[in-house]
């Protein structure tokens, strides 16, 4: 199952040392954000868990297979990017269908999968339109598309959100936690918005320089932050 694990995990980009020694568990089918101020690691974290970037010294595991030094197409882990990486020359149906053609499957098979996908996130009617004839949300669930016709056993969401307006980004929340019930996946998110956290997390990572500073379900760091950087970050009173 896709449960993640990471030990003692480190990142150095030369004598910059950006990871400090990462101890986590992510269970399979839970839903985990990280949070933490700009710069605090959370992307670079996720890019290990991903294998976009190297792991400088420390283990990870996925599924219980050791990933450390896996290639990123290996990992059994999708990535949604921000939804402005579709290819604007492709249709919807041909950005959805991308990652699985690359990696040699049937026509028949892309567009079976790709019918699925696009079903799951209501864009059965939108298959043959260009990016540039979505809206915002729609071009953000294409994204997604593309992640699930892989059938990861792990989504990796950075910061997906933060390029929609304010009442799209409150509708795809709810959307994407909605796919969360419904397909039961390990899902990583990453954002440094406080709200999406406590609203979206089974577990929340607080991350600051390099290290987790707590991690707790939304309710235990409401009301029992370790520190004033939690309390102060999460919003609690104290
Ligand atoms: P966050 O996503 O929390 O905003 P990042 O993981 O992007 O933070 O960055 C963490 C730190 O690592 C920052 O200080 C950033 O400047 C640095 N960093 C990220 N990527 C690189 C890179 N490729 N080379 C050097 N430094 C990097
Ligand atoms: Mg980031």
């Amino acid at each position: 199952m896709g449960n993640v694990t990471l030990n003692r995990v480190t990142k150095q980009f030369g004598a910059a040392s950006v990871i400090k020694g990462v101890d986590l568990t992510i269970e399979a089918g839970e839903f985990c954000v990280f949070v933490g101020p700009s710069g605090c690691g959370k992307s670079t974290l996720l890019r290990m868990i991903a294998g976009l970037e190297d792991i400088s010294s420390g283990a990870l595991k996925i599924g219980g297979n050791d990933m450390t030094r896996v290639g990123p197409a290996e990992r059994g882990v999708a990535m949604v990017f921000q939804s402005y990486a579709l290819y604007p020359h492709m249709t919807v149906a041909e950005n959805i269908g991308f990652g699985l053609r690359m990696t040699g499957h049937s026509k028949d098979e892309v567009a079976r999968r790709t019918k699925a996908a696009a079903e799951m996130l209501q864009l059965q009617s939108m298959l043959g339109r260009k990016p540039s004839q979505l809206s915002g949300g729609q071009r953000q669930r294409v994204a997604i598309g593309r992640a699930i016709v892989r059938n990861p056993q792990v989504f990796l969401f950075d910061e997906p959100l933060s390029n929609l307006d304010a009442s799209l980004r409150v509708q795809m929340r709810t959307e994407i936690s909605k796919l969360h019930q419904d397909i039961r996946t390990t899902m990583i998110y990453v954002t440094h918005d406080q709200v999406e956290a406590m609203t979206m997390a089974d577990k929340i990572v607080v991350l600051q320089g390099g290290l987790v500073e707590q991690v707790g379900s939304p309710l235990e760091l409401y009301h029992r932050p370790k520190n004033i950087f939690v309390a102060g970050f999460i919003g609690s009173p104290k």
